[in-house]
């Protein structure tokens, strides 16, 4: 297969990338920087869809980037850097004469308003709550293709949960106070801690561009199991060798992240992957303690 990934060049697009070209498919990343292997948005957009069987879109600012303050112009970067892009694809996969098969969105599970009890599936609704919510339900919106196209390309969302790997994301930012012993929970602990390992969410995106499995529609891409944030700091604590008693306050991290952009540490959605399951996807890492046992060996 020939696939193109925007925003290929992060944390999830290198874990994809690897996978893909070590099963023998071709890679093509879509960057704000030109270089070897990749081409440009602007590329995409004047020029079009260069030839391919699968498109992904993973590029957007880091939510969590702790060198950005809270405020209205990184609100406006966290919108435009998803919406752009994504738009920028479907532009020029309506405009292409040779349509791709499959075509897969990552956005978050952030659609879904955090509750320490309700449960949801990909039939739940949500999308309609606070700034983030409202983002995801516009960054779908954005990546759905006209009734024509959408005839002829397998659409898939993936709606994410923190995804954890060695290499970045959520664990590069966390690793170092609890190696220095200072990890605790985020406020209660309570929270559901919606997790997925970066090798599944990979394989996820891999399960959906491959032609046999026709999936299509929503899916979570979150783990099976359900843990609160009080059980992971637990389980990374333990495989770390590392106490995990000091609690961080709720003021805390609203401190260091903005209220607004805290929540999403301080509370969480209790996910489950239903539709991914039923898609027939297997799991590598289902379990925390075994992902964390690789993230950290
Ligand atoms: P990264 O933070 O690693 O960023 C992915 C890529 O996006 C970057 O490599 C960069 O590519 C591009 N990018 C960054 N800022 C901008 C910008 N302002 N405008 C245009 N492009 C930009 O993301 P992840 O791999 O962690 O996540 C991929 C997608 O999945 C994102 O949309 C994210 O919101 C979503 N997601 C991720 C989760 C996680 O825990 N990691 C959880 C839930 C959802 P380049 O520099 O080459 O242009």
């Amino acid at each position: 297969m020939k696939v193109l990934i925007g925003g290929g060049s992060g944390f999830i697009g290198k874990a994809l990338t690897n996978l893909l070209r070590g099963k023998g498919h071709e890679v093509t990343i879509i960057s704000r920087k030109p270089g070897p292997g990749q081409i440009t948005w602007d590329d995409v957009a004047f020029k079009g869809l260069p030839p391919c069987d699968g498109v992904v879109n993973l590029a957007g600012e880091n939510l969590m980037n702790p060198l950005r303050w809270w405020n209205e112009e990184f609100k406006k970067d966290l919108i435009s850097s998803r919406l752009n892009t994504t738009k920028t694809l479907v532009k020029a996969m309506v405009a292409s004469d040779k349509l791709p098969n499959s075509w897969v969105l990552v956005t978050g599970v952030g659609y879904y308003k955090p509750s320490e009890t309700l449960e949801y599936t990909e039939d739940s609704e949500g999308g309609d709550f606070d700034f983030l919510s409202q983002l995801v339900t516009e960054w779908e919106a954005a990546g759905r293709l006209p009734e024509d196209q959408a005839k002829s390309v397998r659409q898939v969302v993936i709606r994410s949960g923190i995804v954890l790997g060695k290499d970045g994301g959520a664990m590069k930012q966390m690793i170092w106070p609890f190696w220095l012993g200072l990890g605790g929970i985020l406020g209660t602990g309570h929270q559901p801690f919606p997790w997925i390992h970066v090798a599944d969410m990979a394989g996820i995106i891999l399960h959906c561009l491959e032609p046999k499995y026709d999936v299509s529609g929503i899916l979570n891409g979150v783990a099976p199991a359900t843990d609160t944030n009080a059980v992971f700091t637990h389980a990374l604590g333990t495989v770390l060798r590392r106490p995990t008693i000091f609690p961080v306050p709720s003021f805390a991290i609203g401190a260091i992240f903005g209220n607004e952009r805290g929540s999403v540490l301080l509370q969480g959605q209790k996910v489950i992957p239903r539709r991914t399951l039923e898609s027939g996807y297997i799991y590598k890492y289902p379990e925390l303690q075994t992902a964390l046992k690789n993230i950290v060996s």
